[in-house]
């Protein structure tokens, strides 16, 4: 039996975790959650699973038939990472954004198995993550899409044979586009990712491409590969979820429908692999394509490079640029090229280089970053 804690239950990451917690009885036993503002489906979720400990986005939380531990706020976010009652305990972060970081320090200083769908906390401070990933002796298993693809690719194989990653890239929701098509398109259009449904941020970070800089990123420290042996590629069909080439010129991938489930069910249980009630991918009929993915036309993706050299505080001004600048966005506040451009001014501010980077640090110029771009452009 594992004892499952889902950060951000409610959102798509963490329903999907859920859909397996309960196809999946004498497997899975959730114990904590922390639920968003949708209180509805929270009481939903919680009187279904009967978790032990739940923390609520606000101060306001539903009615429920039993009394589990609560709290409410930030503070709940870390006094979920921090419960600790068993052995076998696996922490499924699926929060969005710079908030998902600390839950997963407290997570991993708690000795659980860490499930990480938020791409933040390993974009923001990898190395203090790898780090405390050591000190504390835990796992942690990447449940996006292209990385449970290269974990699987690497398995049995040993890390100085590889001569690169080859992350895969839809292209997002714009990716017809030219870059004078551009100017001016909206919101709605925006959030209609062509393969994959998924929360709001995201899909956007998809479109500009952001997502695929921020995985290269979680790429090189989850795996231990310097920037220059991870590539991207154009692969509109999301059906190789991602590949790794040998030394000898074999390369490995990973094929299978664009459904979560299977990443989530794979990181829930590796080493193991468990079976899978998904769609089966129809070999017969399949046309795969790849392209060059070109910085020109996503510069986002050259901003996350970019920032990768620069290394250091710069994660986080890449980060936390990007996280305001796509509220701002999702706000209709500002154009969706204004993304881009905001993001560019931060990170090529010298200022930042004279920042040490450390927990601290991360967390506060991350916020002051966010603070800053929201009330100049959100009035
Ligand atoms: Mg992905």
């Amino acid at each position: 039996m594992k004892y499952l804690y889902i950060a951000g239950s409610l959102g798509s990451i963490g329903m999907q975790t859920l859909d397996i917690a309960r196809n999946n009885p004498n497997e899975f036993k959730v114990i904590g959650l922390t639920v968003g503002r949708n209180l509805e489906l929270a009481k939903k979720v919680i009187e279904e699973f009967k978790p032990e400990i739940v923390a609520y986005r606000t101060n306001e939380k539903p009615e429920l038939s039993y009394k589990p531990i609560e709290y409410f706020g930030d503070e709940g976010l870390i006094k979920v990472s921090e419960y600790k009652k068993y052995d076998n305990e696996v922490f499924v972060n699926a929060l969005v954004g710079i908030s998902g970081l600390l839950p997963t320090v407290s997570a991993i200083k708690a000795r659980k198995t860490i499930c990480l769908a938020n791409k933040e906390t390993l974009v923001v401070a990898g190395d203090l993550i790898k780090g405390l990933v050591k000190e504390y002796k835990v796992d942690l298993v990447p449940i996006d899409s292209e990385h449970s693809a290269i974990l699987q690719c690497l398995q049995g194989e040993k890390h100085d044979e590889v001569k690169r990653l080859i992350i895969t890239a839809s292209g997002g929701s714009f990716r017809d586009k030219t870059r004078e098509e551009l100017v001016g398109v909206k919101k709605e259009a925006a959030l209609k990712h062509p393969n994959w449904s998924m929360g709001s941020k995201i899909t956007i970070d998809s479109a500009t491409m952001m997502n695929k800089g921020f995985e290269v990123i979680e790429a090189h420290y989850l795996f231990d590969m310097p920037y220059e042996k991870i590539d991207t590629i154009l692969h509109k069909e999301s059906i190789v979820h991602s590949m790794v080439e040998y030394n000898d010129g074999s390369i490995k991938a990973h094929l299978g429908v664009s459904d979560m489930h299977n990443p989530i069910s794979y990181a829930l249980n590796y080493p193991k692999r468990e079976k899978l009630e998904v769609n089966r991918l129809n070999l017969f009929g399949l046309n795969l394509h790849f392209e060059e993915l070109s910085k020109d036309r996503y510069p986002c993706l050259e901003y996350a490079y970019y920032a990768a050299s620069k290394g250091g505080i710069y994660y986080a001004v890449l980060n936390a640029s990007n996280e305001a600048a796509v509220s701002l966005f999702l706000n209709d506040k500002i154009e969706f090229l204004d993304i881009e451009r905001i993001i560019y001014e931060e990170i090529h501010n010298d200022e930042y280089a004279k920042i040490d980077y450390n927990l601290e640090n991360v967390i506060r110029v991350s916020y002051e970053i966010i603070n800053k771009i929201i009330k100049k452009y959100g009035d």
